[in-house]
């Protein structure tokens, strides 16, 4: 497994595999890798035959004010655990290599970028679609895996595909969660013991949300709100949004009649945490 670092050098390694008939797969990551991301690498492999995993902390996707300056870091440690995975090449570009001074280009989905998270993180999902489209052109991977714990950024991504013709195909994963239900995150080694006991509360209401369905509640004002309530009573928990959305267009439902998702964002300290489940009507 070899790491590269700049544009060229992944190119002459990527057209030398395309020679040899290889399927390209490409797994972008922010690093702090955990099993979450490794899950990606290990989904990927069944369509593919060389595999990418990149590490880059893309400084467009963060507002500001935001993380990007304390964003964890640990180089040595993801590329031994991607080597253990069977990753077949690394890409850890400098941010100058991918954004030059002059840089000026960007890439935007309309709408879909606006709601959920984007209400509150503005320019997210433009940075996200623009990395993303780089990575897929410097790579010309012929397959992309992403998290559904990042849904509206998977649902985004299959839209800015469809829309402007990429040849390639997107997987959206499963979550993987620690044993009492917290999806992983880079993000959850912000938080302090008790922050960390205290941060289920989201995926514990999403699952209250789904046996209120199960028992016959279709209305999601009333889901929600059952979820609000949920999460009010721990302490120092803020919620930034918790909504009932259609799982494939994300606009609001009065009612689950479709599959829904569940996606919400709280904050706990210095983290801003997010997840989400989606409920397939029988
Ligand atoms: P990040 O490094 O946070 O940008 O995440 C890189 C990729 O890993 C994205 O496609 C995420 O959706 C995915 N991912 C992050 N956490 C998880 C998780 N707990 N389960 C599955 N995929 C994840």
């Amino acid at each position: 497994m070899k790491t590269y670092r700049t544009i060229p050098d992944l190119r002459d390694c990527i057209s030398r595999e395309k020679q040899a008939g290889k399927r390209i797969g490409l797994v972008p990551t922010m690093g702090f890798l955990h099993e979450g991301h490794l899950s990606l690498v290990d989904n990927i492999k069944a369509h593919c035959d060389f595999i990418i995993t990149s590490i880059f902390i893309n400084p467009k996707q963060f507002g500001p004010g935001e993380d990007l300056d304390k964003y964890p870091r640990n180089f040595d440690r993801d590329k031994s655990l991607l080597q253990d995975r069977g990753v077949d090449a690394i890409f850890f570009p400098k941010a100058d290599e991918i954004y030059p001074e002059d840089y000026l280009t960007f890439i935007q989905v309309d709408k879909l970028g606006e709601i959920l998270c984007g209400r509150s993180r503005p320019a997210h999902f433009q940075g996200v679609t623009t990395i993303v489209t780089k990575l897929f052109l410097i790579t010309k991977c012929d397959v992309v895996a992403f998290g559904q714990k990042d849904y509206q950024q998977a649902i985004i991504i299959r839209r800015m595909v469809e829309d402007l013709n990429f040849d390639l195909e997107v997987l959206i994963c499963p979550t993987v969660r620690e044993e009492d239900g917290l999806a992983m995150s880079s993000r959850n080694s912000y938080l302090q013991p008790e922050e960390r006991k205290r941060a289920i509360c989201l995926v514990n209401a999403f699952q209250r949300a789904r046996r209120l369905y199960e028992f016959g509640e279709l209305h999601t004002a009333r889901l929600r709100d059952e979820m609000v309530q949920a999460i009010l009573t721990i302490p120092e928990v803020r919620i930034d949004y918790i909504e009932v959305v259609d799982a494939q267009t994300l606009e609001p439902i009065d009612k689950i009649e479709r599959p829904a998702l569940l996606a919400g964002a709280i904050w706990l300290g210095k983290a801003r945490l997010i997840d989400n489940i989606i409920i397939e009507p029988k």
